[in-house]
């Protein structure tokens, strides 16, 4: 077994530091969160983030959809708004870029990544965003497999980063195999930390958070309803919340995970572990919030 020089497990207490909606509070305090993501068929991870980005706390949550989906996007979440990215043939444009970027502006944090896809188009606009993207960001899921091998480019960033790979998504960014990833978690969490300048969010039954000062947090699963798909997409949207609130990036990704954790638990008691919905468990967070304050 592995062993860090600076780990510690993740407790209630991280959720504490949070800080709190005040009585005179307006929208605009609670920290905007830009949702980047979607594609055909793909259209419900961007609106699980968004929705869990409201659910964590955000005053105001805005997607960037590409064009084709904005319409079923609209449909399903009503106090989220939808700005569509430009397409041609079905197919995002560069012109998405420069949209994508005025919006960066007047946002507090950047969730990229949720459904986004493996096409050209999608990859060359993750890439492009993450770098020039002025904002915190979160980067999941494709966001994240567009930068597969290229981890380093990431540390070009000035405004703090979090990455939150499964161990798959791990692989792909390392280019090493998963049997490495599942045998070596902790030391390759690190590696990536290292690597990006970014705070790693290794997911898995147990998730570790890393630092690429080498610290790591150890979130101790336990929470078996999170196990179904979208899961990742409300942890995303999560942490998107507390990073566009102004908590700093480590503080978040572990609150984040903390939060996420224990809605799943929530859901696993009220709904049932088999069958709860990765949109129960964004509905849980403010329950989960309130609990451990
Ligand atoms: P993804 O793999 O992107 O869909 O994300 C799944 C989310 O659910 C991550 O936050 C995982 O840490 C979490 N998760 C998946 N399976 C379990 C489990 N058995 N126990 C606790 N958390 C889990
Ligand atoms: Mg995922």
């Amino acid at each position: 077994p592995e062993t860090a020089p600076r780990a510690g497990l993740i407790g209630a207490a991280v959720i504490g530091e949070l800080p709190h909606r005040g009585a005179e509070a307006t929208k605009f305090d609670g920290g905007a969160v830009l949702v980047c993501g979607g594609s055909t068929g793909l259209s419900g991870a961007p609106s699980l983030a968004a929705l869990a980005a409201a659910r964590a706390g955000a005053g105001y949550v805005t997607a960037l959809v590409p064009a084709s989906l904005n319409v079923v996007f609209e449909l399903r979440q009503a106090e989220v708004m939808s700005v569509p990215l430009p397409e041609e043939d079905g197919a995002l444009v560069p012109a998405a870029l420069d949209l994508a970027l005025e919006r960066c502006a007047r946002a507090d944090a950047l969730v990229l990544g949720p459904g986004l896809g493996r096409s050209d188009g999608a990859g060359a606009l993750a890439r492009a965003l993450a770098v020039e993207a002025p904002v915190p960001l979160l980067l999941d899921a494709d966001g994240l497999n567009a930068h597969a091998g290229r981890l380093e480019e990431l540390a070009a960033r000035t405004a703090p980063t979090v990455l939150t790979p499964h161990g798959g998504e791990l692989a792909r960014l390392l280019d090493v195999g998963g049997d490495e990833v599942r045998a070596r978690r902790l030391s390759l969490a690190r590696q990536a930390a290292m690597r990006s300048g970014a705070i790693v969010v290794l997911k898995g039954d147990d998730t570790l958070v890393a630092t690429p000062e080498g610290a790591v947090g150890i979130s101790r699963g336990d929470a078996p309803a999170l196990a179904t798909a979208g899961t990742g997409d409300v942890l995303s949207g999560t942490i998107g919340a507390l990073l566009a609130r102004g908590v700093e990036p480590f503080t978040a990704a572990c609150a984040g995970v903390e939060l996420h954790r224990r809605a799943g638990q929530l859901v696993g008691e009220r709904i049932g572990v088999e069958g709860a919905l990765a949109g129960d468990v964004a509905d849980a967070l403010p329950a989960a919030r309130r609990m451990a304050a």
